[in-house]
């Protein structure tokens, strides 16, 4: 884990901008991120000035967020989480990154190679059901879809979430991120969240402050759900739920009781089914628990 942190979020890039003024220390610009991101992987990117620093826009892979800038001891800065898709093509991509720095518009281009990244296998026995829904749930399935999909797309523009994010349960992981799975022998998928062990009725947390979007009752595959937008593109969804503590529109803070687990939807036993989406991409989780912000940016 420890060594993976350091791939996705390791420090690879400052520039240092230095106008000609005669408070040139103060306008020096720099942007940190990595140099490179597996496949699947959640990274930050954070720009920071001691010169004013507004209207920040970063792009990536077309991809764009325009983080809130925060001031502290004289330092701004601005910080954006971007992910790359599990079937990402490999390869350069670009990372573009738009500022007003002391009141003049900056530009800056990076590239961020998208490399490969080892994930896990199994092969799992199912009720064919499970696998390849009957027609009949087929209309229900593309309604959930839109629905779904559209929450994802939320690019709110305050900034709740902050890593490290909080444990939505106390359990074990169970199986992880981007793992191939082939069902009964055949059908292929990949797993788009990180599953938590939760026996039937565990309180299941918030892992940021966010706002309720979207509340799922009894989705074919998630069952009862909740979708919670954690601010500039990051959203999480909470799958297969017994039941269900909030409303839409409702805000939450962080470790807030959002439900209880069950195995609701497409679930084999009781679990947490956790998804994170950075701008509608899902990404591993399993590295936003674990470390500070600062640590993530070394
Ligand atoms: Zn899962």
């Amino acid at each position: 884990m420890t060594r993976s942190l350091h791939t996705f979020f390791a420090v690879l890039l400052m520039i240092f901008f230095v106008p000609l003024s005669a408070h040139a220390v103060d306008s020096v610009l720099s942007i940190e991120a990595p140099d490179s991101a597996g496949v699947g992987q959640p990274f930050l990117v954070k720009i920071s000035s001691g010169a004013k620093l507004s209207d920040v826009e970063i792009v990536f892979d077309g991809r764009s967020v325009a983080p809130p800038v925060r001031t502290e001891s004289g330092v701004s800065s601005a910080l954006a989480m971007f992910g790359t898709s599990l079937y990402a093509k490999l390869g350069p991509y670009s990372l573009e990154v738009e500022a007003f720095v002391d009141g003049e518009r900056r530009r800056f281009r990076k590239l961020i190679q998208v490399v490969d990244h080892e994930y896990p296998q199994e092969t799992l026995r199912v009720a064919p059901r499970l696998v390849k829904p009957p027609q009949k749930y087929h209309a229900k399935i593309e309604r959930e879809r839109a629905l779904s999909k559209k929450a994802l797309k939320t690019v709110s523009p305050v900034r709740r979430w902050n890593v490290p994010f909080s444990r939505p349960v106390k359990g074990k992981k169970l199986s992880r991120f981007g793992l191939r799975r082939t069902f009964n022998g055949d059908t292929k998928r990949r797993h788009w969240g990180l599953d938590f062990r939760a026996y039937l009725g565990t309180p299941i947390r918030s892992i940021a402050p966010g706002k309720v979007i979207l509340v799922g009752k009894d989705f074919y595959f998630a069952g009862n759900c909740v979708f919670l937008d954690h601010g500039n593109g990051i959203i999480s969804l909470s799958a297969h739920m017994s039941k269900v503590l909030v409303k839409e529109g409702q805000m939450v803070k962080s470790g807030q009781k959002i439900g209880l687990s069950g195995s609701t939807g497409r679930a084999t036993g009781a679990h947490l089914h956790l998804g994170v989406y950075a701008q509608g991409v899902p990404v591993d989780p399993e590295p936003l628990f674990s470390k500070s912000e600062a640590a993530l940016e070394k």
